[in-house]
Order: C-alpha cells, then sequence, then structure tokens
C-alpha cells in the first residue's frame, strides 16, 4: 500500500512526527509521502498518520 499526501494538507507536522519513515516535510511547508509500498513494519504507524491528521489529507493509493 502507498499514501499520498493531498492539497488539503496545512503543514502541521503530525503526520512526520508519528511516521517518519513515510512521510516528510517538502520544502513548500506541506507533508509528501515517500511514493513507496510502506514496509509491513511500518503500516501501523502509517495508518496511525493518515487517521490523525487533522484535515484528512492523507489518501491511501
Ligand atoms: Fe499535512 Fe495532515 Fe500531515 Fe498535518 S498530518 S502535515 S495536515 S498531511
Amino acid at each position: 500500500m502507498k499514501y499520498f499526501v493531498n492539497e488539503n494538507c496545512i503543514g502541521c507536522g503530525l503526520c512526520t512526527n508519528v511516521c517518519p519513515e513515510v512521510f516528510a516535510m517538502s520544502d513548500a511547508g506541506v507533508a509528501v509521502a515517500s511514493g513507496n509500498d510502506v514496509p509491513e513494519t511500518q503500516m501501523e504507524s502509517a495508518k496511525e498518520a493518515a487517521h490523525g491528521c487533522p484535515v484528512d489529507a492523507i489518501e491511501e493509493c
């Protein structure tokens, strides 16, 4: 499974704290997903980050 950060991101930083292996902040101040398949070991924290996003900007793809 992969994740995608949509245009709703407000750059709060939650996802990058919860799952830094998958999410990072861009120079534009918004989050970006790694674009790779999420490793089994990171599935739980990636899901937690997606569910915790205050503006539902993290989508599965
Ligand atoms: Fe953006 Fe949501 Fe991540 Fe916050 S948790 S940085 S709003 S994608």
